[in-house]
């Protein structure tokens, strides 16, 4: 069993508190002020940015939507666009972090992984004047340690329940393909990458498509909202981040 998984059946077991390892969010449209929301509020995700082209396309995208998203961003990549990293801020989405060179957590030792987050956390907060403490490993991957190294430093570690697998797509078609056979659920966390040319368009389809039934919000709204019981499915968790 992988690390992800007998962590997933912790949390389903109840031993992790459900807002400091998330897979999906809350499964209840009940609001804090006890309102019922009529749409289903999802989470776009963009990893392994920011990149020059395609994250400003992304928030672009996202704009004509009237959406929020969450960005894990690459330490060295952010360091090279401060500008767009800025843009991401400005724009009242929410950063966290997905390490400094997006090494695999699998072949690096606890502490080269635990630098690379310390340096990519304090770049966030030197750029942004801003602390995050969102995290997400690459390719999902963790072992004990470096799990137990984040929990103590007060992390929250985000995966995804939904992966349209952006990463493997070579054509402008894919992305329309993918989008008309997306089912929504409340609370699905989806898994994009900004530093590809397929995430804009999948927005701009999500919204054409699904509008009418379908609000993204940003990871922090989830964690800070009073709604903290996010469901867990461990059963659709991938792990291509
Ligand atoms: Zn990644």
């Amino acid at each position: 069993m992988s690390v992800a998984r007998q962590l997933l059946k912790k949390v389903m077991t109840g031993l992790l508190p459900h807002d400091r390892f998330l897979v999906s969010g809350p499964n209840s449209r009940v609001t804090s002020d006890g309102r019922e929301h009529s749409w289903k509020e999802v989470a776009l995700t963009f990893d392994d940015g920011p990149h020059p082209e395609w994250t400003p396309d992304v928030l672009d995208a996202l704009a004509e939507a009237g959406w929020k998203g969450t960005f894990f961003v690459i330490g060295d990549r952010a360091a090279e666009h401060p500008d767009v990293l800025q843009r991401i801020m400005d724009e009242g989405h929410a950063l966290g972090n997905h390490t400094f060179t997006h090494s695999d957590p699998k072949r690096t030792t606890t502490s080269q992984f635990h630098a690379e987050v310390r340096r990519t956390d304090e770049l966030i907060a030197k750029l942004t004047g801003k602390q995050t403490v969102l995290m997400r490993p690459p390719k999902g991957h963790l072992t004990p340690g470096k799990f137990r190294r984040l929990w103590q430093g007060g992390q929250t570690i985000v995966l995804w329940n939904v992966d349209p697998e952006d990463f493997a797509m070579s054509n402008a078609s894919e992305p329309l393909e993918w989008v008309h056979t997306y089912v929504p659920n409340q609370g699905d966390v989806i898994l994009l990458h900004d530093r590809l040319p397929y995430a804009a368009t999948i927005i701009r389809a999500l919204s054409n498509v699904h509008g009418r039934e379908l609000r993204s919000v940003t990871m922090t709204d989830w964690l800070s909202g009073g709604r903290r019981a996010p469901q867990v499915q461990p059963d659709r968790a991938t792990a291509s981040g």
